[in-house]
Formats: structure tokens, C-alpha cells, sequence
């Protein structure tokens, strides 16, 4: 099951509002700072905000450390493919999300949807396969990435390697001096060969070695 079950539903006054910006060509998602529109877009924003911090359970979606309940500046609203490259997708509620403040700034506006061989891509994907990175509304964060210790990201799956690359989860807790994940990446390649050949014994035991590791 996906991590995000229900998407955020817009009032058919907030539908006009989205109309609006994204049909106007001037509109820009700079704008989406700017005066003149802030009010109704600051309560859209909270809109979209309140409806994911629920439904992620106040969990930041490429980390899954707590966002805040209420501060807004740790719990921001996150277009997963980045508006800065997909305007049209601004408002698709399945391009949207909460994350803390660092993965969202961390994450910026690098592309996150596969690049179509030689056309254009007319709507939002509808699958999975078509984003690079762990999409909330389409995957199951579990399938993608194991955390150990609330702090290291192994990847299981070259989507989970992505999302940790680009939101340097694993980067992120070195630079807080903590010691280099190298041992628990070489027991990580081991418990996912372990997993492949389904021996359930070398699981359990690769496991408890990792968990002896962390509490050093
Ligand atoms: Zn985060």
C-alpha cells in the first residue's frame, strides 16, 4: 500500500483559484510568494498542508523524521516533481506532500520524474515507474528504504537509492558527526543478498549485528 492513501480535495472555490494561476502565463511559482495573491494562497497552502500532515501521520515524507505540528517552516509543502520545472503540476494533489524543512530544501528543484525518450509529457504520471525517486502516492516507503536507528538510509530498491542521494539523508547524519555509515552499508549489501536468497537465518543474524553496531 502507498504511504499516502487519501489525496487532499480542493473546494470548487480553491479549483478556480488553481485555474486561475495556472492558466496565467505570467504566473510564475515565484507567485507563489508574492503579495497580491498571498492570502488565498497562504490558505490554500495550509489547506494542502493540514490534509498531508494528517494523512503522512506528521512524518516528513522523504525521511520520515516528525515535521512540526505548528510551525509551518518545518512542515512545508512539498511538490514532488518540483514546481519549478512542472508549473502545470502545481496543484495536482498527487504531486503534493509535507517534508521537513531540510529535505525540502535539500531536495530543491532536481527533477524527479523519468525523462520520456521522445516526446513530451502531457499529464502527471499515474504510476510509479515513471518517477525516479520513493513517490508517496504510489509506493510503499518500506519496499525502498530500511531505517536503522533513526538515522542511517539503506536502499533496497534503485528508487529508495535515489531518494537517499537526493535528499542526503545519509550525508545529513555524518555531517552531525556521526561516524561514517561504512560497516552498516557493508552489513546492508549483506542482509539484501541475505533477503535474495530468503535465508531467514542469515536475516535474523545480519540483523542483530547491525542492531549491535548502532547501540556502540
Ligand atoms: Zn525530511
Amino acid at each position: 500500500m502507498a504511504d499516502i492513501e487519501k489525496q487532499v480535495v480542493f473546494s470548487k472555490e480553491q479549483k478556480i483559484l488553481i485555474e486561475e494561476i495556472v492558466k496565467d502565463d505570467d504566473f510564475s511559482h515565484t507567485d507563489w510568494y508574492k503579495e497580491e495573491k498571498k492570502k488565498s494562497l497562504q490558505e490554500l497552502r495550509s489547506h494542502i498542508r493540514k490534509h498531508y500532515r494528517t494523512e503522512q501521520r506528521r512524518k516528513c515524507t522523504y525521511c520520515k523524521r516528525e515535521v512540526s505540528v505548528q510551525s509551518a517552516s518545518n512542515c512545508q509543502v512539498e511538490h514532488i516533481a518540483p514546481k519549478e520545472k512542472y508549473k502545470d503540476y502545481m496543484f495536482h494533489p498527487k504531486n503534493l506532500c509535507v517534508s521537513c524543512a531540510d529535505c525540502n530544501a535539500i531536495k530543491w528543484c532536481h527533477d524527479t520524474i523519468k525523462p520520456l525518450k521522445n516526446s513530451e509529457r502531457k499529464r502527471y504520471p499515474s504510476s510509479s515507474g515513471a518517477f525516479l525517486l520513493v513517490h508517496p502516492h504510489f509506493d510503499n516507503y518500506a519496499d525502498h528504504i530500511d531505517i536503522f536507528n533513526d538515522r542511517w538510509y539503506i536502499d533496497k530498491t534503485e528508487k529508495g537509492h535515489f531518494t537517499i542521494g537526493l535528499c542526503k539523508l545519509n550525508q545529513r547524519s555524518v555531517d552531525f558527526g556521526y561516524y561514517e555509515p561504512d560497516e552498516i552499508m557493508v552489513l546492508a549489501e549483506e542482509l539484501r543478498d541475505a533477503k535474495a536468497k530468503g535465508s531467514s537465518k542469515l536475516i535474523d543474524l545480519i540483523k542483530e549485528r547491525m542492531l549491535k553496531l548502532l547501540d556502540e
